[in-house]
């Protein structure tokens, strides 16, 4: 289920950021955004085993929900189109406002269809499974499920394979990647995820679950209040403008101000406050997401 163009194992890259470089910390970046043009990051790590499942299980159909800007819905509607199954998104929001954006532009390229949903109704799920589920194999928004984890944890044997890190650090929206990240780290690494959204505290419990509530070995913890900048996908100047100056700093790495930037925010915050000590590693999960890059960043 790894076709030859995929970059798996992703790469492993120590940063030369001269910011970094007097804090004495040895920080890398786990680059799966560049995994693959279009299925990026932990978007792909999600899919691997819900489409070897759903081959399995003979479907040759594949229904996901998300907003019209989503990372998933993109990622899917890609691995559809090169895996071979037809696609269907259940969408967010209203089709006059959403036909235009690009991420669903690409969707529709890669033969994804849509079914636009109003807000209010868009949380009865029920409804799609019950319609849908005989002929569909059905992905929960942003990929997190069951068969998501084993997909997310490689990322850990990954790493592990390369050096044992003090602390991996990876952006939350669902806690899909992060479930997959504790279930394999060791006491050695601390994991800190960085919420993408306000009020995220009910991540914890989703993320326990989303493992299937076996032992972990690792402390791990959600900064869950303040580095979201406002809640989810919205930005503020000071990260628009952390964003531009890390991107000048680190040739060839690009963030996006949904996620990763604000994760990467995050820990350059803690590494200037002293609570990541000098004389540690890290490694920062790169989880993609480029697609949904703000086109403020490259003002
Ligand atoms: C979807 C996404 C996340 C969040 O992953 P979860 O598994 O939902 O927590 C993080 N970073 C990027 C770039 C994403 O697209």
């Amino acid at each position: 289920m790894t076709p030859p163009d995929f970059l798996i194992p992703s790469p492993l890259h120590l940063l030369k950021d001269p910011v970094l470089e007097k804090s004495g910390i040895e920080f890398y970046l786990k680059r799966d955004d560049l995994i693959h043009a279009e299925i990026s990051g932990n978007k792909w790590r999600k899919l691997k085993y819900n489409l070897i499942k759903a081959e399995e299980l003979g479907f040759k159909k594949l229904l996901t929900f998300g907003g019209a800007y989503s990372n998933h819905i993109y990622a899917t509607a890609a691995a559809g189109h090169y895996f071979g199954f037809d696609t269907l998104g259940i969408i967010r929001g209203n089709e006059l406002d959403s036909r235009a954006n690009l991420t669903l532009r690409f969707a529709s390229e890669m033969g994804m269809e849509f079914i636009f949903t109003e807000r209010n109704d868009y949380r009865s799920k029920e409804w799609f499974y019950e319609k849908f589920s005989q002929e569909y194999y059905i992905i929960p928004e942003g990929g997190s499920n069951s068969f998501a984890i084993p997909g997310t944890a490689e990322i850990t044997d990954e790493i592990y394979s390369e050096l044992i890190p003090d602390y991996i650090a990876c952006a939350v929206g669902t806690g899909g990647t992060l479930a997959g990240i504790i279930s394999k780290c060791h006491a050695q690494t601390r994991v800190i995820g960085f919420s993408a959204l306000k009020n995220g505290s009910f991540l914890q419990d989703d993320i326990l679950q989303l493992t299937g509530n076996q032992a972990i070995f690792c402390s791990w913890e959600i900064e869950t209040e303040n580095y979201h900048f406002g809640g989810y996908a919205k930005t503020k100047p000071t990260l628009i403008e952390f964003i531009k100056a890390f991107e000048i700093r680190n040739p060839g790495v690009k963030l996006d101000q949904v996620y990763t930037g604000k994760m990467m925010f995050g820990l350059y915050d803690m590494i200037q406050k002293n609570s990541i000590k000098s004389g540690t590693k890290i490694v920062a999960i790169h989880t993609g997401g480029l697609q949904g890059r703000s086109p403020l960043l490259d003002q």
